[in-house]
């Protein structure tokens, strides 16, 4: 939200700088009128009312989308979410899943629910308008279509997924999935500068990226419907892997996820001041 401040001081600069411009006619009108090369002289320009005058810049509303992965409630609605819907290329996936959890049954669900909430309220405490894709930790989906398509529905700058990994034990550390090849403008260039945002704060924030997927933190998909059917700058957060001991402290800490809160929205952040 830094930019459209600058924007503003920008502008009440230019009106002061414009206010003092006025001021150079009280020396112009000393100059004697019986010279007339001082009449169309362009000093007496300043006189006159800006023909074009400065315009205040309102910020631009900012607009977040923040998808929580996966339901409290698909564990007992396989029907429901095993359903097969568009992938945006072409096939079909399930509608959704039911995620992974700790060794210890913290779930992913829970996880992505509690995280969410976090990032909304710092989000919003920052004038952000946020949308979030489930209301609750207990329902069922939505399915991965209808999270692709909430980007354009709520006219968002950006979306965020929110998930966790169940990787091998010994696999640890984040990483921000993108689609790829892109299918739409946003997806070419946006999501890249979205996802590398994400993975700026988060790297900022002290959080290791991903020694066992994708590089530098960056995981280019072509697998994840939530992504590929997205219109807006999108990205996936997969903050840590739930099957690392160390990690699954982490993530099952509120501590933790008030880091992984805080890092996530300083990205977003920084991408909505571009
Ligand atoms: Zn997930």
């Amino acid at each position: 939200m830094s930019a459209p401040s600058r924007t503003a001081l920008l502008v009440f600069a230019a009106a002061v700088l414009a206010a003092c411009a006025t001021a150079a006619p009280v020396s112009g009108t000393a100059t004697p009128l019986s010279s007339p090369a001082a009449l169309p002289s362009p000093a007496a320009a300043p006189t006159a009312p800006p023909t074009t005058p400065p315009t205040t810049v309102p910020p631009r509303p900012r607009i977040v989308v923040l998808d929580p992965g996966h339901n409290g409630g698909n564990a007992r609605n396989l029907a429901a979410i095993n359903k097969q819907v568009p992938d945006g290329r072409g096939g079909t996936k399930p509608c959704n899943t039911t995620g992974t959890q700790t060794d210890a049954g913290y779930p992913e669900h829970a996880f992505a629910w509690d995280l969410a909430r976090r990032v909304r309220d710092k989000l919003t405490a920052k004038g952000v308008t946020v949308v979030m894709t489930r209301d609750s930790d207990a329902g069922v989906g939505p399915c991965v279509d209808v999270r692709g398509a909430a980007g354009e529905k709520a006219d968002a700058d950006a979306v965020v997924s929110l998930h966790a990994d169940g990787s091998a034990p010994a696999n640890r550390g984040f990483h921000v999935a993108y689609s790829e090849p892109p299918l739409y403008p946003a997806q070419a260039g946006p999501a890249h500068v979205l996802s590398a945002d994400l993975r700026d704060a988060l790297r900022t924030g002290g959080f290791a990226v991903s020694d066992y997927i994708g590089r530098d933190g960056l995981s280019a998909r072509n697998d994840l419907a939530g992504l590929n059917l997205s219109t807006r700058p999108t990205a996936l957060v997969e903050c840590a892997n739930m099957r690392n001991a160390a990690e699954a402290a982490l993530v099952s800490s509120a501590d933790g996820r008030e880091r992984y809160a805080t890092a996530i929205a300083a990205g977003v952040l920084a991408f909505l001041a571009r």
